[in-house]
């Protein structure tokens, strides 16, 4: 622990996952675990029991899933396994997240209409519903919750109400929101869930997960149009006793396992957001005070990630960076082409303590003559 010790904390990581984790949630992976002995598998089957407690929703009607690969792995998964050739989808964009399923659509060869919206803009029910009058062939929704290309923070529980309303099927990336957002899956319809091990649950990456509708993925049976993307197939494995199908990354399971039980401990999801919340509402009142402004309106905001201006003509994000991060905090760079901006993300294992000081990093920044 001596040699791995060094290397913990040279900087905290304020981007949007991989995240800061636990010394706790690292320690986990320093095992090496067996993928067919029976330890292992409940291990499997644990988590895929706490994520339906998360999701809010009842056993009998959904199940979880867990796939290898990052959070995209996981929305192509869906997408190839729930959507049939005669199906039509209806694809909602206001970043990169959606324009990415947009692409993925394009190479499964899913028929679909796109609605982008501003970037800095939430969709409109109303138009949503325009759509699904005017277009009867379309029989999916697919929406990013939080976009994490901005933090902008998307309506979920009116889209929801449509999909429900209109009876479409409803496919939800909360890669960046679920674990840090109350999200009732069952309440409000939700046909299939994605979100992955590195972001709010606070775990290291190496695979996403789905919740998923039964009764739906009982029917997706054959879709598929990739082996290693199958959740039908994924599931049916998985589903016996929790051997996954192919190799798993057990150390990531086991790691994500360790920080299931953690957010348990610090008082479930309604905990975490409070936690989140106070962060970011800390982060973005005190570089306002500085002159560095937030990109999305308070009120569409996520307590997750910020995109900030750069506050003055000739900000040089790349000197700004290395002054930060010599001081001990990663940040990220900006993700619109038109706007110059960058990016603080507070989920991990970040606390006020940690934006109060970087906030005084910054403002020291801010105070010395510019280059
Ligand atoms: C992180 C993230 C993804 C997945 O990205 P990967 O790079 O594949 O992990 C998808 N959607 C959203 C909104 C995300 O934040």
């Amino acid at each position: 622990m001596k040699g791995a010790k060094a290397y913990m904390n040279r900087y905290k990581l304020l981007t949007p996952g991989p995240l800061t984790t636990s010394c706790t949630v690292k320690e986990e992976m320093l095992f090496d675990r067996c993928t067919w002995d029976d330890e292992y598998k409940q291990i499997t089957q644990k988590i895929r029991g706490q994520l339906l407690e998360l999701a809010a929703v009842a056993p009998d009607e959904y199940t979880a899933v867990l796939l290898q690969g990052s959070g995209s792995f996981g929305v192509e998964a869906v997408l190839t396994t729930a959507i049939k050739p005669e199906d039509k989808c209806l694809i909602i964009t206001n970043g990169a997240y959606g324009e990415r399923i947009v692409t993925m659509a394009n190479y499964l060869g899913i028929r679909h209409v796109v609605h982008s919206v501003r970037y800095d803009q939430a969709p409109a029910a109303a138009d949503i519903s325009k759509i699904l009058v005017n277009d009867q062939a379309i029989t999916h929704i697919v929406m990013v919750h939080c976009e994490t290309t901005t933090g902008i923070l998307n309506p979920l529980e009116e889209i929801a109400a449509l999909a429900k309303e209109y009876g479409k099927t409803l496919i939800i990336d909360a890669m960046s929101s679920f674990g840090g957002i109350e999200i009732k899956v069952q309440q409000l319809g939700i046909d299939y869930l994605i979100s992955s091990a590195n972001k709010c649950i606070q775990g290291v990456p190496g695979f996403c997960f789905v919740v998923a509708k039964i009764e739906q993925l009982v029917r997706s049976q054959g879709n598929s149009r990739s082996l290693s993307f199958d959740l039908y197939d994924q599931w049916q494995h998985m589903d016996k006793d929790g051997k996954w199908r192919f190799t798993s990354p057990t150390h990531v399971v086991a790691a994500f396992s360790k920080a299931l039980d953690e957010l348990g401990a610090e008082g479930g999801v309604a905990a975490r957001y409070k936690r989140y919340q106070a962060t970011n509402r800390l982060l973005r009142n005190k570089l306002k005070q500085i002159g560095i402004n937030a990109y999305i309106g308070e009120e569409h905001q996520s307590p997750i990630i910020t995109t900030f201006l750069f506050p003055y003509e000739g900000f040089n994000f790349e000197d700004f960076y290395h002054y930060v991060k010599a001081r001990g905090f990663v940040l990220y760079p900006g993700k619109l082409t038109d706007i110059d901006t960058f990016r603080i993300g507070n989920i991990g294992e970040i606390y006020e303590a940690d934006i109060q000081k970087l906030c005084s990093i910054v403002e020291e920044y801010m105070r010395r003559p510019k280059k």
